[in-house]
């Protein structure tokens, strides 16, 4: 599960015709269900001390942790006779990740022949190469339609380096406008609304300057540490208009340099051009680096209807190590986030490998990377797919499903956390009736685990909806289930790790999940999408 990141970078119909289907459920019954009994909490238990442990360093993306844990489940597959569906006939899908780095050689900023120095007085945030410019002060940068915020009314942006200056909170670098809430921001970016990298970029403008807050002057020497490390993004899921402009930080110094002599300063009510010209080169040295989905498909047994797909997945990163952190552990392990579901898909894949019978359409099994950085292999693995992705009938995701809630546990952070034989289910009704009934239906005729559909709602706040690798296969248009234990006092903390692990309560959703990929590898037809997506939750 990622964290809640917000706005910058920013939800009963059911019919009871089932007679055909409970028929089904008996008949099959013997082998999916015999099947669904070898996965146990022992086994459960044995993979996660191995996925979660400290030696694989928090599985960060990339790291060499994750690259251990990839093989591990390759080498599994591979035994298990699953058939590589990555690329070039292997278990891996490759995902290059450009990083760069600031040249801190060739880094600029430069007023009126005034020199300033990289990380004393400046940092590059985004972006490549020069700009040289004359100046507008943009205020907070910002533009919300419904509010009739528009940060560059009156003031022509384009060729221009906009100076951008406001409120840095919620430990941002970018200003946040006063009286705005996530709920103005629900509409379309860069139509309805518009953050002020995205805004300069659609105005034309040549590069941005942002000034540091005084709360972001304050710590200004830990963000040496912080912003010195360089950003990294997987190249092919950007694209060229999303390049970023030309971007740099910099502090009151510079500021102070900027409005020197002008009519107004950064206090002015409205834009405004400034008589300097500013140049700056936003230099950066990249360098590609590599990480990987696992990808393996287990043929299904009709000769028509193996062509279509069941797909199951789970992200198999977490968030890596903190050297820095004020913990005496310093390794997030993510044993629950989401070594859970890494685990518990692994399983599933060892079940249905060890079957006496086949399900009638095949199995697609991913395990996701870097969705702890948003959703990267996802996203990557539903723009890039590396088998007909249009042929899965259905995605079933499982991020979450170690911790339970005990009884007397007063921690107002477990308070949401789910119980003992309990687990959220989102999104099962959200595009297709028929998955969301045989959903319930497999869960009501099996183990009756407590399905809480309390956040299965667009407008929950958390929203959780957008926030594991379900939401890429959503928007592109197949139907997905999500299971989730709920947040608690380890999520993203060095805490999260295998010993605090409700075994059984995984042993239990790990086979109701495994039922339910086989009924719906089972069905005549495939479960019709017979709803739109909610449209608050077509944008992230
Ligand atoms: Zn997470």
């Amino acid at each position: 599960m990622k964290k809640n990141l917000l706005a910058l970078f920013l939800l009963f119909t059911f019919v009871f015709q089932s007679s055909a289907l409970a028929q089904t459920a008996t008949k099959e019954k013997s082998s999916a269900r015999n099947a669904s009994e070898t996965i146990t909490a022992a086994q459960l238990k044995d993979y996660l001390y191995f996925v979660a442990s400290d030696e694989m360093e928090g599985r960060d993306t990339p790291s060499r942790g994750l690259d251990i844990t990839a093989k591990f489940i390759g080498m599994m597959l591979s035994r298990w006779g699953f058939k590589p569906a990555g690329d070039d006939g292997t278990f891996f899908q490759k995902i290059a990740l450009s990083s760069d780095m600031v040249d801190e050689a060739q880094a600029s900023v430069e007023i009126g022949g005034q020199k300033f120095a990289v990380g004393e007085d400046f940092f590059r945030l985004a972006g490549n190469g020069m700009a040289s410019a004359p100046m507008v002060f943009a205020k907070d940068g910002w533009f919300v339609k419904s509010k009739n915020i528009d940060a560059l009314a009156g003031v022509d942006a384009k060729g221009k380096i906009l100076v951008v200056s406001g409120n840095m909170s919620r430990g941002s670098l970018t200003p946040f406008p006063a009286g705005i809430t996530p709920k103005d921001l629900e509409g379309k970016k860069g139509v309805d609304w518009a953050d002020p990298l995205t805004y300069a970029r659609e105005k034309g403008a040549a590069g941005i300057i942002l000034v540091a807050s005084p709360q972001v002057q304050q710590n200004w020497e830990s963000l040496k540490r912080f912003l010195g490390r360089g950003g990294m993004y997987p190249d092919k899921l950007r694209e060229d208009t999303e390049k970023p402009l030309p971007t740099m930080l910099v502090s009151q110094k510079v500021s102070e340099a900027i409005f020197k002599g002008e009519a107004m300063d950064a206090s002015s009510a409205s834009a405004f051009e400034i008589k300097k010209s500013l140049s700056m080169n936003a230099a950066s040295k990249s360098k590609t680096v590599y990480t990987q989905n696992v990808v393996a498909l287990w043929e299904g047994s009709d000769s028509q209807l193996k062509s279509e797909m069941v797909a199951i997945g789970a992200h198999y990163d977490h968030v890596g190590t903190n050297p820095n952190a004020k913990t005496e552990d310093k390794i997030w392990n993510g044993a629950d986030d989401d070594g859970s579901g890494t685990v518990a898909v692994l399983s599933i894949a060892e079940a249905l490998s060890k079957s006496a019978k086949k399900p009638k359409r095949s199995i697609l099994f991913v395990w996701h990377a870097g969705e702890e950085k948003g959703l990267w292999g996802s996203e990557y693995f539903n723009k890039f797919p590396t088998v007909p992705i249009k042929n899965v009938v259905a995605q079933l995701n499982i991020d979450m499903i170690g911790r339970s809630r005990k009884p007397n546990d007063a921690n107002p952070k477990n308070a949401n956390l789910s119980g003992e034989q309990e687990v959220y289910v989102i999104g099962s009704e959200m595009m297709s009736s028929k998955l969301g009934e045989i959903t319930k239906l497999v869960n009501d005729s099996f183990l009756k685990l407590n399905y809480n559909y309390k956040y299965d709602d667009p407008k929950d706040t958390n929203r959780f909806f957008f926030r594991s690798d379900h939401y890429n296969y959503a928007i592109n248009g197949i139907p997905i289930v999500f299971w989730f234990d709920g947040v608690h006092e380890d999520y993203h903390q060095p805490g999260d790790e295998p010993q605090k692990i409700d075994y059984n309560k995984m042993q239990s959703i790990a086979r109701t999940i495994f039922l339910t990929m086989w009924e719906l590898a089972d069905l005549k037809e495939r479960p019709t999408v017979d709803k739109q997506l909610p449209s608050e939750l077509t944008q992230r």
